[in-house]
Parts: structure tokens; C-alpha cells; sequence
């Protein structure tokens, strides 16, 4: 038997690849036999998008701080790669581990890959077939070179085999969602946020590019929430980059009937989730996140990785036209609070993520 440690260097650098982390990091602590090591390349940088989740759900501190942000796609990944690539030759690992879908996910993976070291991606198959998302070129890129693909469902399973472009020996393991795994062990510790809240409200968030970069899209999805408020108050923990392109286009943020708020923690957001009465968002996360809270969601996006959510009436895509937001509101309001079948696993999957790396020597 080998005696040396595994050791695995894993890429973190924005909010939502924090929470999945909790659950991994904590699970591969347990294992004797592995080390990790971990780089924060620093995408998420403000305190409540990134460092108040490493104190809160005591994340092991960064080993590096590449600090690399506020830059075009190209650059940034370029630079994390470059930083990422100097760790790698120092600390030659045995796996890189990256999460989900950003340019830390790319840079990370394109960087291991390029030195020969094997990678393994948490979230691998996920699709929403559109290609104009960034997200979606970096979730094809890094599972394309991925040696370990950990799927949350059997649906992402079929999608990499419908490409059938996986490097030859790579091994598929379907896992679970590890954010189903958050927030089974964070629920208990859930925390009311500062800010008072209406006794009956929808939580909403959003920050994808499709719906804030452009002025016109940005423009009509605020007009759409603005007349849900009519209907419910609307609480929007407010993304960084959403506030930058609402000042973008003059729109006043004081002034809106919406309850724009700083975005909060993640154990207050367990707490706006639960005590919501549907959620409205364009994220990734959310999506689920309301599912395993037992709440209804509105996506405001065409299309959604998490296509179980939509086929089983849990969540419905209504895009950002007005109208179709409006009636699906209505329609998710007034759905029984029935959520009978389990998706995304039983909430270990962060366990047997950490049981196959460990047995990879
Ligand atoms: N989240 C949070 N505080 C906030 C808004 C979101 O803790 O103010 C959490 C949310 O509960 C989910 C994750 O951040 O776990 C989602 O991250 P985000 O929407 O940034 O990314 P996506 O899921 O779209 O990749």
C-alpha cells in the first residue's frame, strides 16, 4: 500500500463553488490518506461573496490567494491559468478538483490538464444547450478533459455519453447533487438576516450575463418584478454585478418597490428560502436550493440545466417577458407544497466523492 498522502489541489473562486466545497473539503477531511490543498483564485472577492463563507461554514483558509478578478473572460482565465500553473508545478498533485461552471472551473482544469495531472469535476454533464451562455463553454471544455466526472443525475450521465468526447480511460460516477448535501447540513444552523423582513415575500436573485448585460432584457425583467410586487413584496439579495449594470442604466435602486438587499450569507439565505413563499431566480443553484427547502421556483431563464425540477411541475421556465412572468407566479403560488419525488441523490454525495478519490491509489 502506497503511503503517501493523495494529494489533490482543488480551484475555488466564486460563492456558489464555496458552498459545494463545504461539503467536499469537509468530507475529504475525513480520509486520512488524502491532503488537500487549496487555491482561491479570488472571481468572488467582496467579503459577503466570498470570505464570510469560508467563516461560516468553516472552510479550510485558501493555502494560495491568486486574487485575480474584474477582468474580460479572456484575461481572467488566462491569468488564473498562469497563476494556477505555478502552484501545480510546486505542489505536484496527484488530482485537481474543480467545480461547476465558471473561468476558475476552466482555468483550473485547462491548467492541470496541460502539466498531464488528472482532473475531476464536481456538477460534470450538465447542459442547457445554450451555447451563447459562458457558463455552457466552460461546462463542455472541462468535462471534455476531465479524468473524474462526478454527475449529479442520470440525465447528465446521458448527456456525456450522447458527446461521447471523454479522454480515453476518464471513469463517470453519479453522485448527487453536493449543494443537496449543503443544505441538509446547514439548514439546522439557518440565521435571520439583519434586515426585518414582510411576514409573506418571494426571494428572488439574479445575475446571469443573458439577462443583465443587456440594457433592453435588464430593463424588462425589473419592469416584470416590479409588477410582482403588486402581487407579493419581492426580496433581491443583490449580485454585484446586477447593482454595477442597474447603475448602468440609471435605474434607482432606492426607489423601487423591489426589497433590493446586500447579498447575504449562506446560512441567511437558508433562512430567506425557507421563510419565502416561492422563489423567482435565473441561478443555478437557487433552482434546487428551493426544491430541497420545499419551495416552488420561477426561473427567469429559456432554458435550465436542472431539467428534472421542470419535468416533475417543481420549477418553470418563464424566460423575461412580463406577462409569461406574471402568469407563472400566479400558477406557482397557488401549487400544492408537494415534493414527493427525491432528485439529486440522498445528500452524501459529497462522501462518495471523497471515498472514490481516496481510492484512486
Ligand atoms: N447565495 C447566497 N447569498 C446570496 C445569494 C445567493 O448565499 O445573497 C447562494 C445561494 O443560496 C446558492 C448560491 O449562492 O447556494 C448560488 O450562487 P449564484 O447564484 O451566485 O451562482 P449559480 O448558482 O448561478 O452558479
Amino acid at each position: 500500500m502506497n503511503s503517501q498522502p493523495i494529494k489533490i489541489v482543488t480551484i475555488l473562486g466564486a460563492r456558489p463553488q464555496f458552498i459545494k466545497a463545504a461539503a467536499v473539503s469537509n468530507a475529504l477531511s475525513q480520509h486520512p490518506n488524502i491532503q488537500e490543498i487549496i487555491i482561491h483564485t479570488g472571481q468572488h472577492f467582496d467579503r459577503n461573496m466570498s470570505q464570510l463563507f469560508f467563516e461560516e461554514m468553516h472552510l479550510p483558509v485558501p493555502n494560495y490567494q491568486l486574487d485575480i478578478h474584474g477582468l474580460p473572460h479572456g484575461a481572467l482565465t488566462g491569468r488564473m491559468m498562469e497563476g494556477i500553473e505555478s502552484v501545480l508545478l510546486d505542489e505536484k498533485p496527484d488530482w485537481v478538483l474543480v467545480y461547476g461552471d465558471t473561468d476558475s472551473t476552466l482555468a483550473g482544469a485547462l491548467a492541470a490538464r496541460k502539466l498531464h495531472i488528472p482532473v475531476a469535476h464536481v456538477e460534470a454533464g450538465l447542459r442547457s444547450f445554450n451555447e451563447a451562455m459562458p457558463e455552457e463553454i466552460n461546462r463542455i471544455v472541462t468535462d471534455r478533459i476531465s479524468d473524474l466526472l462526478f454527475c449529479p443525475s442520470e440525465t447528465s450521465v446521458k448527456h456525456l455519453h450522447d458527446e461521447g468526447r471523454l479522454p480515453k480511460g476518464s471513469r463517470i460516477v453519479v453522485c448527487g447533487d453536493v449543494m443537496k448535501d449543503a443544505s441538509k447540513r446547514f439548514s439546522p444552523l439557518m440565521k435571520a438576516p439583519s434586515t426585518s423582513l414582510p411576514d409573506r415575500y418571494i426571494l428572488c436573485t439574479f445575475h446571469r450575463t443573458e439577462n443583465i448585460d443587456n440594457p433592453q432584457i435588464l430593463r424588462q425583467l425589473l419592469s416584470a418584478l416590479k409588477q410582482v410586487c403588486e402581487t407579493l413584496p419581492v426580496v433581491c439579495p443583490l449580485h454585484p454585478h446586477t447593482r454595477k449594470s442597474m447603475e448602468g442604466i440609471g435605474y434607482a435602486v432606492s426607489e423601487s418597490p423591489i426589497r433590493f438587499i446586500d447579498p447575504v450569507g449562506y446560512l441567511e439565505m437558508l433562512y430567506l428560502l425557507s421563510h419565502s413563499s416561492l422563489v423567482m431566480t435565473d441561478s443555478g443553484g437557487l433552482q434546487k436550493e428551493a426544491y430541497y427547502m420545499g419551495k416552488h421556483c420561477v426561473t427567469l431563464r429559456n432554458e435550465t440545466e436542472w431539467t428534472e425540477l421542470v419535468d416533475h411541475g417543481y420549477n418553470c421556465l418563464a424566460g423575461t417577458d412580463p406577462e409569461r412572468i406574471q402568469q407563472d407566479v400566479a400558477k406557482m403560488l397557488d401549487a400544492p407544497a408537494e415534493f414527493p419525488v427525491e432528485l439529486y441523490g440522498d445528500g452524501h454525495a459529497a462522501e462518495i466523492i471523497a471515498r472514490t478519490i481516496a481510492r484512486t491509489i
